[in-house]
Protein backbone atom coordinates (compact mmCIF):
# COMPACT_ATOMS: atom_id res chain seq x y z
CA UNK A 1 0.00 0.00 0.00
CA UNK A 2 1.43 3.41 -0.97
CA UNK A 3 2.71 6.07 1.98
CA UNK A 4 1.33 8.95 1.44
CA UNK A 5 4.31 10.50 3.26
CA UNK A 6 6.70 9.32 0.21
CA UNK A 7 7.05 11.86 -2.74
CA UNK A 8 5.51 10.58 -5.67
CA UNK A 9 8.82 10.68 -7.39
CA UNK A 10 10.80 8.51 -4.52
CA UNK A 11 12.96 6.27 -6.44
CA UNK A 12 12.00 2.79 -5.84
CA UNK A 13 13.27 0.24 -3.60
CA UNK A 14 14.55 -2.23 -6.15
CA UNK A 15 14.62 -1.63 -9.75
CA UNK A 16 15.46 -4.33 -12.02
CA UNK A 17 16.83 -3.79 -15.55
CA UNK A 18 17.11 -5.61 -18.58
CA UNK A 19 17.35 -8.91 -16.21
CA UNK A 20 18.47 -12.30 -18.32
CA UNK A 21 19.51 -15.07 -17.24
CA UNK A 22 19.88 -18.71 -18.72
CA UNK A 23 20.24 -22.10 -17.88
CA UNK A 24 22.37 -23.58 -20.35
CA UNK A 25 20.36 -22.91 -23.77
CA UNK A 26 17.44 -22.48 -21.92
CA UNK A 27 16.80 -18.37 -21.59
CA UNK A 28 14.48 -17.99 -18.69
CA UNK A 29 14.51 -14.43 -18.20
CA UNK A 30 14.55 -12.59 -21.14
CA UNK A 31 15.01 -8.64 -20.50
CA UNK A 32 12.93 -8.34 -17.56
CA UNK A 33 12.56 -4.71 -16.63
CA UNK A 34 10.49 -3.64 -13.36
CA UNK A 35 10.49 -1.08 -10.66
CA UNK A 36 9.33 -1.81 -7.14
CA UNK A 37 8.26 1.11 -5.78
CA UNK A 38 9.05 1.83 -1.66
CA UNK A 39 6.06 0.66 0.56
CA UNK A 40 4.37 -1.16 -1.94
CA UNK A 41 3.23 -4.71 -2.82
CA UNK A 42 3.99 -6.26 -6.39
CA UNK A 43 2.40 -9.59 -6.79
CA UNK A 44 3.98 -11.45 -9.86
CA UNK A 45 2.05 -13.97 -11.41
CA UNK A 46 2.41 -16.58 -14.62
CA UNK A 47 2.64 -19.93 -15.87
CA UNK A 48 4.52 -22.61 -14.19
CA UNK A 49 8.08 -22.68 -15.27
CA UNK A 50 7.66 -19.15 -16.42
CA UNK A 51 10.73 -17.52 -14.48
CA UNK A 52 8.80 -16.25 -11.30
CA UNK A 53 11.06 -17.84 -8.66
CA UNK A 54 14.41 -17.34 -10.87
CA UNK A 55 13.72 -13.54 -11.00
CA UNK A 56 13.12 -13.70 -7.10
CA UNK A 57 16.08 -15.63 -6.70
CA UNK A 58 17.83 -13.00 -8.64
CA UNK A 59 17.36 -9.98 -6.59
CA UNK A 60 18.88 -11.90 -3.89
CA UNK A 61 21.69 -13.23 -5.71
CA UNK A 62 20.21 -16.57 -5.05
CA UNK A 63 20.83 -17.62 -8.46
CA UNK A 64 23.59 -15.51 -10.65
CA UNK A 65 22.70 -13.80 -13.51
CA UNK A 66 23.99 -13.01 -16.89
CA UNK A 67 23.16 -9.82 -17.94
CA UNK A 68 20.99 -6.69 -16.80
CA UNK A 69 20.93 -4.84 -13.50
CA UNK A 70 19.38 -5.32 -9.95
CA UNK A 71 19.57 -1.92 -8.07
CA UNK A 72 18.34 -2.16 -4.50
CA UNK A 73 17.73 1.13 -2.24
CA UNK A 74 20.49 2.40 -4.24
CA UNK A 75 23.00 -0.28 -4.56
CA UNK A 76 23.92 -2.22 -6.96
CA UNK A 77 23.21 -6.25 -6.31
CA UNK A 78 25.75 -8.92 -7.43
CA UNK A 79 27.73 -6.66 -9.76
CA UNK A 80 29.20 -3.39 -11.25
CA UNK A 81 28.89 -2.38 -14.41
CA UNK A 82 31.68 -0.05 -16.09
CA UNK A 83 30.70 2.65 -19.06
CA UNK A 84 32.30 0.16 -21.18
CA UNK A 85 29.92 -2.48 -20.35
CA UNK A 86 31.92 -5.04 -18.09
CA UNK A 87 30.52 -6.48 -15.19
CA UNK A 88 32.63 -6.88 -12.03
CA UNK A 89 31.49 -9.23 -9.29
CA UNK A 90 31.01 -7.51 -5.99
CA UNK A 91 32.91 -8.40 -2.98
CA UNK A 92 31.23 -11.29 -1.18
CA UNK A 93 30.97 -9.19 2.23
CA UNK A 94 28.80 -6.24 0.02
CA UNK A 95 26.90 -8.74 -1.22
CA UNK A 96 26.00 -10.38 2.02
CA UNK A 97 24.91 -6.77 3.41
CA UNK A 98 22.72 -6.16 0.69
CA UNK A 99 21.46 -9.49 1.47
CA UNK A 100 20.96 -8.77 4.90
CA UNK A 101 17.84 -6.33 3.65
CA UNK A 102 16.25 -8.52 1.90
CA UNK A 103 13.83 -11.09 3.63
CA UNK A 104 13.00 -14.27 1.64
CA UNK A 105 10.51 -16.92 2.28
CA UNK A 106 9.69 -19.73 0.12
CA UNK A 107 7.07 -22.82 -0.48
CA UNK A 108 9.01 -25.25 2.26
CA UNK A 109 9.24 -23.54 5.15
CA UNK A 110 12.83 -24.68 5.87
CA UNK A 111 12.87 -23.83 9.68
CA UNK A 112 15.79 -25.46 11.65
CA UNK A 113 14.12 -29.05 12.92
CA UNK A 114 16.60 -29.17 16.05
CA UNK A 115 15.97 -25.15 17.56
CA UNK A 116 12.83 -24.30 19.48
CA UNK A 117 10.51 -21.19 17.41
CA UNK A 118 12.21 -19.22 19.45
CA UNK A 119 15.77 -20.17 18.17
CA UNK A 120 15.20 -20.36 14.32
CA UNK A 121 14.04 -16.76 14.69
CA UNK A 122 17.24 -15.07 16.69
CA UNK A 123 19.48 -17.31 15.37
CA UNK A 124 20.19 -14.76 12.37
CA UNK A 125 19.94 -11.08 14.43
CA UNK A 126 22.81 -12.69 16.69
CA UNK A 127 25.09 -14.17 14.44
CA UNK A 128 25.11 -12.33 11.34
CA UNK A 129 24.15 -8.58 13.18
CA UNK A 130 25.77 -9.14 16.01
CA UNK A 131 22.38 -8.59 17.96
CA UNK A 132 23.09 -9.15 21.73
CA UNK A 133 20.48 -12.38 22.69
CA UNK A 134 18.05 -10.29 25.29
CA UNK A 135 17.42 -7.79 22.32
CA UNK A 136 16.79 -10.27 19.78
CA UNK A 137 14.73 -12.08 22.21
CA UNK A 138 12.30 -9.31 22.44
CA UNK A 139 12.40 -8.53 18.97
CA UNK A 140 11.47 -12.30 18.30
CA UNK A 141 8.22 -12.41 20.80
CA UNK A 142 7.33 -9.30 19.55
CA UNK A 143 7.40 -10.34 16.24
CA UNK A 144 5.84 -14.22 17.32
CA UNK A 145 2.93 -11.43 18.52
CA UNK A 146 2.71 -10.12 15.34
CA UNK A 147 1.98 -13.42 13.68
CA UNK A 148 -0.36 -14.70 16.04
CA UNK A 149 2.39 -17.23 17.66
CA UNK A 150 3.36 -16.03 21.13
CA UNK A 151 2.20 -19.55 22.42
CA UNK A 152 4.62 -21.22 20.68
CA UNK A 153 7.96 -20.17 21.25
CA UNK A 154 9.40 -22.94 22.88
CA UNK A 155 7.94 -25.40 20.41
CA UNK A 156 9.85 -27.02 17.88
CA UNK A 157 8.38 -26.87 14.67
CA UNK A 158 7.76 -30.44 14.04
CA UNK A 159 4.64 -29.69 17.07
CA UNK A 160 3.19 -27.02 14.22
CA UNK A 161 0.98 -27.26 11.54
CA UNK A 162 2.07 -26.04 8.26
CA UNK A 163 0.47 -22.57 8.23
CA UNK A 164 2.27 -22.12 11.68
CA UNK A 165 5.58 -23.36 10.68
CA UNK A 166 5.03 -20.92 7.71
CA UNK A 167 4.24 -18.12 10.12
CA UNK A 168 7.45 -18.83 11.72
CA UNK A 169 9.42 -18.60 8.52
CA UNK A 170 8.22 -14.94 8.20
CA UNK A 171 8.70 -14.11 11.80
CA UNK A 172 12.48 -15.25 11.11
CA UNK A 173 12.31 -13.35 7.88
CA UNK A 174 11.38 -10.17 9.75
CA UNK A 175 13.79 -10.54 12.34
CA UNK A 176 16.98 -9.56 10.08
CA UNK A 177 14.81 -5.89 9.67
CA UNK A 178 14.69 -6.41 6.08
CA UNK A 179 13.54 -3.13 3.94
CA UNK A 180 11.98 -5.99 1.61
CA UNK A 181 10.37 -8.98 1.59
CA UNK A 182 10.38 -11.65 -1.39
CA UNK A 183 7.42 -14.43 -1.28
CA UNK A 184 7.40 -17.31 -3.55
CA UNK A 185 4.27 -19.12 -3.26
CA UNK A 186 4.14 -19.31 0.60
CA UNK A 187 0.76 -20.81 0.83
CA UNK A 188 1.07 -23.62 -2.16
CA UNK A 189 2.33 -26.49 0.18
CA UNK A 190 -0.50 -25.63 2.65
CA UNK A 191 -3.71 -27.53 3.01
CA UNK A 192 -6.42 -25.12 1.92
CA UNK A 193 -7.78 -24.35 5.47
CA UNK A 194 -4.10 -23.02 6.70
CA UNK A 195 -3.89 -21.00 3.64
CA UNK A 196 -6.13 -17.54 5.11
CA UNK A 197 -3.78 -17.48 8.57
CA UNK A 198 -0.72 -17.02 6.57
CA UNK A 199 -2.35 -14.69 3.88
CA UNK A 200 -3.68 -12.68 6.80
CA UNK A 201 -0.21 -11.90 8.40
CA UNK A 202 1.32 -11.05 4.56
CA UNK A 203 -1.32 -8.81 4.50
CA UNK A 204 -1.34 -7.21 7.33
CA UNK A 205 2.87 -6.43 6.34
CA UNK A 206 1.54 -4.99 3.16
CA UNK A 207 -0.78 -2.36 5.57
CA UNK A 208 2.00 -1.74 7.47
CA UNK A 209 3.73 -0.73 4.45
CA UNK A 210 6.07 -3.33 4.16
CA UNK A 211 7.81 -3.26 0.75
CA UNK A 212 7.07 -6.92 -1.08
CA UNK A 213 7.29 -8.75 -3.81
CA UNK A 214 4.43 -11.65 -3.60
CA UNK A 215 4.68 -14.55 -6.38
CA UNK A 216 1.38 -16.29 -5.77
CA UNK A 217 -1.13 -18.69 -7.28
CA UNK A 218 -3.85 -17.09 -5.14
CA UNK A 219 -5.53 -14.52 -7.49
CA UNK A 220 -8.03 -13.44 -4.91
CA UNK A 221 -5.61 -12.35 -2.43
CA UNK A 222 -3.20 -10.65 -5.10
CA UNK A 223 -6.15 -8.56 -6.41
CA UNK A 224 -6.88 -7.71 -2.91
CA UNK A 225 -3.31 -7.07 -1.42
CA UNK A 226 -1.32 -5.78 -4.33
CA UNK A 227 -0.95 -2.34 -5.81
CA UNK A 228 0.60 -3.66 -9.10
CA UNK A 229 0.35 -7.33 -11.11
CA UNK A 230 2.43 -8.39 -13.32
CA UNK A 231 1.89 -11.22 -15.24
CA UNK A 232 5.17 -13.35 -16.51
CA UNK A 233 5.29 -15.77 -19.02
CA UNK A 234 7.97 -17.51 -21.10
CA UNK A 235 10.71 -15.13 -18.85
CA UNK A 236 9.54 -11.61 -20.29
CA UNK A 237 7.02 -9.45 -18.48
CA UNK A 238 3.71 -9.46 -20.68
CA UNK A 239 1.25 -7.48 -18.91
CA UNK A 240 1.67 -4.88 -15.59
CA UNK A 241 -0.38 -2.35 -13.94
CA UNK A 242 -3.40 -1.59 -11.35
CA UNK A 243 -5.20 -5.26 -9.79
CA UNK A 244 -8.51 -3.80 -11.26
CA UNK A 245 -6.92 -2.93 -15.13
CA UNK A 246 -5.28 -6.48 -15.12
CA UNK A 247 -7.88 -8.52 -13.92
CA UNK A 248 -11.41 -6.78 -15.12
CA UNK A 249 -9.78 -5.94 -18.37
CA UNK A 250 -6.67 -8.13 -19.38
CA UNK A 251 -4.83 -6.79 -23.26
CA UNK A 252 -3.28 -9.81 -23.83
CA UNK A 253 -4.42 -12.88 -25.36
CA UNK A 254 -1.59 -14.71 -22.86
CA UNK A 255 -3.02 -13.11 -19.60
CA UNK A 256 -6.88 -13.57 -20.62
CA UNK A 257 -5.90 -16.87 -21.04
CA UNK A 258 -4.59 -17.46 -17.92
CA UNK A 259 -7.10 -15.88 -16.09
CA UNK A 260 -10.12 -18.05 -17.43
CA UNK A 261 -8.66 -20.80 -16.01
CA UNK A 262 -9.30 -19.36 -12.42
CA UNK A 263 -12.59 -18.23 -13.61
CA UNK A 264 -13.62 -21.83 -14.98
CA UNK A 265 -12.54 -23.33 -11.31
CA UNK A 266 -14.06 -20.43 -9.28
CA UNK A 267 -10.89 -19.11 -8.25
CA UNK A 268 -11.50 -15.68 -9.36
P1 LIG B 1 8.39 -20.51 -12.05
O1 LIG B 1 8.80 -20.12 -10.68
O2 LIG B 1 7.69 -19.42 -12.81
O3 LIG B 1 7.59 -21.78 -12.07
P2 LIG B 1 11.21 -21.04 -12.45
O4 LIG B 1 11.88 -19.73 -12.29
O5 LIG B 1 11.27 -21.98 -11.30
O6 LIG B 1 9.69 -20.80 -12.91
O7 LIG B 1 11.80 -21.79 -13.69
C1 LIG B 1 11.90 -21.21 -14.97
C2 LIG B 1 12.56 -22.20 -15.91
O8 LIG B 1 13.91 -22.38 -15.53
C3 LIG B 1 11.93 -23.57 -15.89
O9 LIG B 1 11.95 -24.06 -17.20
C4 LIG B 1 12.84 -24.38 -15.02
O10 LIG B 1 12.82 -25.73 -15.39
C5 LIG B 1 14.19 -23.74 -15.30
N1 LIG B 1 15.11 -23.83 -14.14
C6 LIG B 1 14.90 -23.31 -12.92
N2 LIG B 1 15.94 -23.54 -12.10
C7 LIG B 1 16.84 -24.24 -12.84
C8 LIG B 1 18.15 -24.77 -12.57
N3 LIG B 1 18.74 -24.61 -11.37
N4 LIG B 1 18.77 -25.42 -13.58
C9 LIG B 1 18.19 -25.55 -14.79
N5 LIG B 1 16.98 -25.07 -15.11
C10 LIG B 1 16.30 -24.42 -14.15
MG1 LIG C 1 8.33 -20.95 -8.86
Amino acid sequence: MSIDALPAVAAPMIEIRGLSKRFGSRHVLRQVSLQIPKGQTVAVIGPSGSGKTTMLRCINLLEEFDEGAIVFDGDPIGYLTSPGGRRRRLPERVIAATRSHIGIVFQSFNLFPHMTVLRNIIAAPIRVKGMDRGAAERLARDLLARVGLSDKADEYPIRLSGGQQQRVAIARALAMQPKVMLFDEVTSALDPELVGEVLAVIKQLAEDGMTMVLVTHEMQFARDVADTIVFIADGTIIEQGPPKTLFTNPKSDRLRAFLKRYHDAYLL
